[in-house]
């Protein structure tokens, strides 16, 4: 899929910045426009089109993110194990619809695609930051609220950050995607600080739920080239769904993942149960009519977020641990916003007591 915006909007102070310019030469013939107040950019969106949504994606706006870009991950919520992840958002919004995507109802109000031009704010401050805390190690992603690579052809920020991550040795950069956008980490000179991780179901999940995004076979193929490269590689299994075969389907999956990459070319492998917060069904139900996500019960948890029940989640992340673990015990697999309980069970073990989980896990 190629991207191409309907509408660009530019802010007043972003229209100078070099990557504006970069978007601008990209797209010549695509109209462009002040940015307007916010209730006038949603009374265009709502005039647009009846999916408001889907619609925001279609605009682009180049604006300056005005605060600190580098959060601590929002996976901090009650009875959540936390991974000592931090985020910094420069884009925010996707040009790929999943089904199951949070930011259907977190950015309802405000869905335009975005993306952040002042890259030299980011980096001052994370000079700042990471000169300011030598004994603590940061593992920093961009991929929260957007996919980390799928714009990365026209919006280059990797160009910037594989570099500046490399001259740090107390932080690691991580890209996750659903992309097979990797052109321009295979022009780097040293791969050494990044990790490049990719989300990843069964093809017939990917096909039904995962709209706009390169197929498994492709996103496999994209890691493989970034693996021989010399990233280390990641992969979440997240969202884990379950439907019928499953198992199997999952097995496969593991397969494929192995012809492409080597496990000694794997740092970690995350395992996320299907979540959602109560409004996100709805939206889904509107957005996505064949949608198979709410196949099985859900119950909310001490977050608020509704999962898969209790054993259920055990029996499936047993399971996968199981298959990842017999085809090579080497493979790190952890679990992505889960409570000590389902850690346990599935693991026997917090992830204190793993070396390679250690240095991240805030416990
Ligand atoms: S790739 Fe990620 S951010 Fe993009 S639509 Fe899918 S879930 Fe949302």
């Amino acid at each position: 899929m190629t991207y191409q915006p309907e509408l660009i909007y530019i802010e007043e102070g972003a229209e100078n910045h070099a990557l504006t310019r970069r978007v601008l030469e990209r797209f010549p013939g695509v109209p462009t426009h002040p940015q307007p107040a916010m209730p006038e950019m949603m009374d265009e969106l709502q005039r647009s089109a009846i999916d408001v949504f889907g619609a925001g994606k279609k605009r682009l706006l180049l604006s300056q993110f005005k605060g600190p870009f580098l959060k601590k991950c929002p996976g901090i919520s009650p009875g959540m194990v936390c991974c000592n992840y931090y985020v910094v958002n420069l884009i925010k919004n996707c040009v790929y619809d999943c089904s199951y995507c949070f930011l259907q109802d977190f950015l309802q109000n405000n869905p335009v695609l975005t993306a952040f031009v002042n890259l030299e704010d980011l980096l001052t401050e994370l000079d700042e930051v990471l000169t300011a805390n030598p004994n603590h190690t940061f593992r920093v992603g961009t991929g929260e609220l957007t996919d980390s690579l799928a714009l990365d052809d026209f919006l280059p920020y990797s160009e910037t950050l594989i570099p500046f991550f490399n001259r740090r040795n107390n932080a690691v950069l991580e890209l996750k995607t659903k992309s097979d956008r990797v052109d321009n980490l295979l022009k780097q000179n040293d791969p050494s600080n990044t990790i490049i991780s990719w989300s990843i179901n069964p093809p017939e999940i990917a096909e039904r739920e995962e709209k706009g995004t390169p197929g498994i076979e492709q996103r496999l193929n994209a890691a493989r080239l970034c693996a021989d490269k010399g990233y280390r590689i990641g992969f979440h299994f997240d969202p884990v769904i379950l439907f019928p075969g499953w198992e199997t389907a999952y097995a496969d999956l593991i397969d494929l993942m192995l012809q492409n990459v080597q496990p000694q070319q794997i740092e970690w492998i995350s395992l996320g149960g299907f979540r959602y917060r109560p409004n996100l069904k709805k939206v889904i139900k509107e957005r996505h009519e064949n949608t198979q996500l709410f196949t099985q019960e859900h119950l909310p948890g001490e977050d608020g977020k509704f999962r898969y029940l209790r054993p259920l989640r055990n029996h499936a992340f047993e399971t996968l641990r199981r298959m990842l673990k017999d085809r090579s015990s080497d493979l790190n697999v952890y679990l992505c916003m889960e409570t000590k309980e389902i850690w346990e069970g599935v693991t026997g073990k917090m992830p204190r007591s793993d070396r390679k989980l250690d240095q991240f896990f805030d416990l």
